[in-house]
């Protein structure tokens, strides 16, 4: 090995060091031991396979086993993973999903793909139009022979961007119902909530605040403290929402509806006592009815956190 190379091995080992370099520049995965020699990046084996397939962009090679030119080197030195993330993660919109090493090829390639080769997170107008509704009118566009044409091979990569973007499409929606859910909200308290599944979702019947309004069937889920209902598990806006505090604020949830109730269909009740008001809710099966006074139970059992106040306060100057 000349003195150049062993010189050149010292320098790139002396770069993996470096802050941003030691985790992998697009799945943060811990071993960098490959990099792309014309984006600037150290990656791990299998991102680095993943540049393999756009090679239009993106050139890799092994850090410690291929040979490296003086030039190569000198550019992985201006550049480097912290560089490239601020130059290719300028404008990543907050639902936009951000694979890590755990997740599916799929996932981390578009990644690939959208910051290098489309450069979707450099400028806006690059952007994928991230809405449902323009999806939906994209999808009406394809004919049936464009359809199939599609299911063969050649068009395989593009199903596999529509399917990342529907994703991110969908992580959108439910972002900007977060917003409007949780007003005031800084974007990253929201991210997590994004992947938040539901303590609990199903049918109950439910009647208005007189308890004369007769019972109707509505879909619930309960998100911690937060039951919400809606006409339509697919409706985007919820009919209303119930905090559900803890049992030291006066909360607390029985079996059953109160004596002399009317209206209701299903057989297994349940009240909620809130300091407003109760919530009469009807199941139709015990074991429906079991689950729910559960998921209830666990979190009026548990002390409400000081922002968790700040929430049920905001409820309670609801019009
Ligand atoms: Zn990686």
């Amino acid at each position: 090995m000349s003195s150049e190379q062993d010189k050149n091995k010292y320098l790139l080992k002396e770069l993996l060091g470096r802050p941003g370099n030691g985790s992998c520049a697009d799945c943060g995965a811990a071993d960098t031991e490959w990099a792309s020699y014309t984006l600037g990046v150290f990656v791990c084996p299998s991102c680095a396979g993943l540049h393999g397939n756009i090679p239009n962009i993106s050139s890799v090679k092994s850090v410690l086993r291929d040979s490296w030119s003086n030039t190569e080197v000198e550019f992985m030195a201006s550049t480097g993973n912290d560089a490239a993330k601020a130059k290719y993660e300028q404008k990543v919109p907050a639902f936009y999903y951000r694979p890590t090493h755990s997740d599916c090829q799929l996932l981390r390639e578009q990644w690939i793909r959208a910051r290098y080769d489309r450069n979707e997170f450099v400028c806006l107008e690059r952007q994928e139009p991230y809405s449902a509704e323009q999806k939906i009118r994209e999808i009406f566009q394809i004919s049936v022979l464009q359809y199939y044409t599609a299911i063969s091979r050649l068009l395989l990569p593009y199903f596999l961007k529509e399917m990342v973007d529907w994703f991110n499409a969908i992580r959108a929606a439910r972002f900007h119902y977060l917003q409007v859910a949780f007003p005031g909200a800084h974007d990253a308290d929201l991210v997590p909530k994004l992947t938040r599944k539901y303590i609990k979702e199903g049918y109950m019947e439910k009647t208005g605040p007189k308890h004369t309004e007769g019972f109707k069937k509505r879909w619930f889920t309960m998100d911690d403290r937060r039951l919400m209902y809606f006409k339509d598990p697919l409706d985007a806006y919820a009919r209303g929402e119930v905090f559900i505090g803890s049992g030291e604020n006066s909360y607390t949830v029985l079996p059953g509806l109160p004596p002399l109730t009317q209206g209701y269909h299903w057989q297994f009740g349940i009240t909620i006592v809130t300091p407003d008001r109760k919530f009469l809710f009807a199941c139709a099966t015990e074991v429906d009815q079991r689950e729910w006074m559960a998921a209830f139970q666990t979190v009026i059992n548990r002390p409400m956190l000081p922002q968790e106040y700040a929430v049920e306060a905001h409820f309670k100057h609801k019009p």
